[in-house]
């Protein structure tokens, strides 16, 4: 039987080469119409194991990593989302990297150098909590940002945007070409569903240190948040580092999606334990030989030496 979340996972999937309106052609609120909560929640505890296979034969293989970067507006889910879609993963084999408002030295560099550097190594899955897509979102929305950038005066100008598209998909094509995979995705959370979980936050005390006022400020440029994520969308989901949209105003929907997502790419790459040579066989066979001739030591710790060396 077909997995029923292959057709969904295409659905979220911004088409390479087609305009999308982010508003009309994406709905938060959506949760497929076959699925119940519970049917969700089992499937995503298969996700989950099924992600664990992948990542031990992603590490074991150790030829591609995982990228995935994590966008949405605030309240939308991330962080839980992170932490319940990895649940059953390696902690070894998985990084989450945050990036906040670029710090002095940061700004010093070109802004795809903070990123570089936190780039997930072969084998490896890399979360980035935010990215460098935040140089077209917060900081389109926001120019003083812009102004605090150390750039060359030329740049600064209009063009800046569709620069930097083009450039985020030449280094993300980069990435591909050297065996790290690009997954990009968006929780896709409804004004409403946000003031929602701001009241929540604000009205009980366990998640008052969730709440910051500047949160409500953002929420003021809605309009053009939404504007900056759709242009982004349009020029940068790319056949070699797509886009999902996931419907996140339902969280036991969004994390089964997200895993879904995960594990398709994943899927995708064919992922295998590596092969043993012949001569690494015959070393290992002797390997085994070795220690089925050790004879049973029967040695006696003496009395009152217990966890002594002699
Ligand atoms: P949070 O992820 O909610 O803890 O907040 C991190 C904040 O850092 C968000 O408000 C982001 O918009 C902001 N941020 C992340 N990257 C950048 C960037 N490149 N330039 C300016 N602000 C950023
Ligand atoms: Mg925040």
């Amino acid at each position: 039987m077909a997995d029923p979340m292959e057709k969904l996972i295409r659905e979220f999937r911004v088409p390479p080469g087609r305009q999308i309106d982010l508003r009309r052609d994406f709905d938060p609120g959506y949760t497929s119409r076959y699925l119940s909560r519970q049917d969700a929640r089992d499937h995503l505890e298969e996700g989950i194991g099924a992600l664990s296979d992948f990542q031990d034969r992603l590490y074991a293989q150790n030829t591609y990593a995982l990228l995935i970067n994590l966008q949405a507006m605030d309240a939308a889910g991330k962080d839980s989302t992170i932490k319940h879609v990895m649940s059953g993963v390696n902690p070894q084999g998985v990084q989450v990297r945050s990036f906040k408002v670029p710090s002095v030295e940061e700004l010093d560099h070109d802004y795809l150098w903070r990123n570089f550097k936190e780039l997930p190594a072969r084998g490896d899955i890399g979360i980035f909590n935010r990215s460098y897509y935040e140089e077209v979102l917060v900081v389109r929305v926001h120019p003083e940002f812009l102004e605090r950038q150390q750039l060359p005066p030329r740049m600064k100008d209009p063009g800046i945007w569709k620069h930097r598209y083009e450039e985020i998909n030449n280094f993300e094509k980069y990435l591909v070409n050297n065996g790290i995979v690009v997954l990009k995705i968006f929780l896709n959370v409804s004004k409403d569903a946000q003031k929602k979980r701001f009241l929540a936050r604000v009205e009980q005390p366990d998640k008052n240190w969730k709440f910051s006022a500047a949160d409500i400020l953002e929420r003021r440029h809605w309009d053009a948040y939404m504007d900056a994520y759709e242009e982004m969308f349009n020029h940068t989901s790319t056949p070699h580092a797509p886009w999902y949209v996931i419907p996140a105003d339902h969280k036991w929907f969004t994390r089964l999606a997200v895993v879904s997502v995960i594990n398709a790419t994943l899927g995708s790459l064919g992922l295998a334990y590596p092969r043993v040579s012949a001569d690494q066989k015959a070393a290992l066979l002797k390997a085994k030989e070795e220690m089925e001739q050790e004879t049973e030591s029967p040695e006696k710790i003496p009395k009152g030496k217990k966890g002594k060396k002699a």
